[in-house]
């Protein structure tokens, strides 16, 4: 099969005009070649690019659409879930992961990052048309309890562990939830679960965090106590949430940061320069949703950190389209422009994900996806 379009964006730039892709059957990249070789491609307005990735997602809270209202910050925001979250039929639920994950792979999703408290997920999984790397969250603010804590996350991961992979890539790892809601002693036992695994984080996502560290005021004491939660163990540490709990991970774990809404640029070196790897995951229609507020997108690109995307969950978003956060990004950042916004929602998602080798760039012997971006502005899977 032989496709071109008005431009074609390889994962890391725009190839010159007239490129044409050359595929097999099965979506396997065969070549690329010039405008002079071939005249017979099938031609599709717009931009052709690999397939998105989805560095953070929660298929489990798809039948949360709607519930939780706008803007009300995050604290309130996580008031609202344990409420709600419990309030529907495993039917309503079962529906509505299943159309989320059909609304992803048809609007050219070929990867997810995928955080999991429950076995819910593994349903969807199974269905094999996309990669999917689970993140199992482990949380727990209390020092006793810790052991059992991520005991209740072992047992998740092993679920997810035995869910044999047919044709696409299915990983999982134990993560964190968020600076506030693990405590110290937990943090420890999530590093040592499995070395070098693949850490993501809701990090920095709300300014109470930041005081909670600081000096242990602020709204987080309010949502601890709601959850009848002892804080007389904690100590605050003085450092911003990020600079205290990188001390508890080993320097081989692969990070991905996400949401970073009230990251500074102390944070994001200390970040990236403790892991072998390390990624910012932007998701900017959550941010906007939950905070009404944008990460600093334009520090986080000038001090050249590794930027990826993410939808995170229907609770806090009115869809589950990679394309949607970027048209958020180029509407507040017009001056980042397309070139890099692909990338960070392609090549960058697949490294974040460690699935480089299979997916992320247009490039012989790889299966990326190809999605067209109509120029009026739709999405779409054509491999
Ligand atoms: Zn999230």
């Amino acid at each position: 099969m032989l496709i071109t379009a008005t431009q074609i964006h390889d994962g890391e730039k725009f190839l010159p005009e007239g490129s044409v892709i050359e595929l097999d059957d099965n979506g396997t990249i065969i070549a690329i070649h010039d405008a002079s070789g071939k005249s017979d491609a099938t031609f599709y307005e717009g931009i052709l690019c690999p397939g998105f990735v989805n560095v953070h997602c929660h298929m489990e809270l798809s039948h949360m659409k709607g519930v939780v209202p706008e803007h009300t910050g995050l604290i309130p925001f996580l008031k609202h879930i344990p409420t709600y979250r419990d309030k529907f039929t495993e039917e309503q639920k079962t529906t509505a992961r299943h159309e989320a994950y059909t609304e992803m792979y048809n609007n050219g999703i070929v990867a997810i990052g995928d955080i999991a408290n429950t076995t819910d997920t593994l349903d969807v999984r199974a269905q094999d048309k996309m990669h999917i790397h689970t993140f199992i969250e482990s949380l727990g603010f209390t020092e006793e309890r810790a052991e059992m804590m991520l005991g209740f996350a072992d047992t998740t991961y092993k679920a997810y562990a035995s869910q044999e992979a047919k044709e696409k890539i299915l990983r999982q790892s134990i993560v964190p939830h968020a600076p506030y809601s693990v405590s110290p002693s937990l943090f420890k036992l999530i590093n040592s679960h499995t070395p070098q695994s693949l850490i993501s984080i809701h990090n920095q996502e709300s300014e109470a965090e930041h005081y909670f560290y600081l000096n242990k005021e602020g709204a987080v004491n309010e949502l601890l106590a709601m959850l009848n939660i002892n804080t007389d163990f904690f100590q605050p540490s003085g450092k911003s949430s990020l600079q205290t709990y990188v001390r508890y991970f080993e320097k081989e774990h692969s990070f991905i940061f996400v949401h970073n809404t009230y990251t500074g640029i102390e944070d994001a070196a200390i970040g990236s320069g403790t892991f072998a790897q390390a990624y910012w995951c932007l998701c900017p229609n959550a941010n906007m949703y939950i905070e009404n507020r944008l990460p600093d997108i334009p520090m986080l690109r000038s001090e050249q950190r590794n930027i990826c995307i993410g939808t995170d969950s229907l609770a806090s978003n009115h869809k589950l389209s990679i394309l949607s956060e970027l048209q958020t990004i180029n509407k507040h950042y017009p001056e980042i422009g397309w070139e890099t916004l692909l990338r960070w929602a392609t090549s960058n998602g697949a490294n974040a994900l460690r699935m480089a080798d299979v997916i992320g760039n247009i490039k012989p012997g790889t299966q990326p996806g190809i999605v067209q971006v109509s120029v009026n502005g739709i999405a779409k899977r054509i491999v």
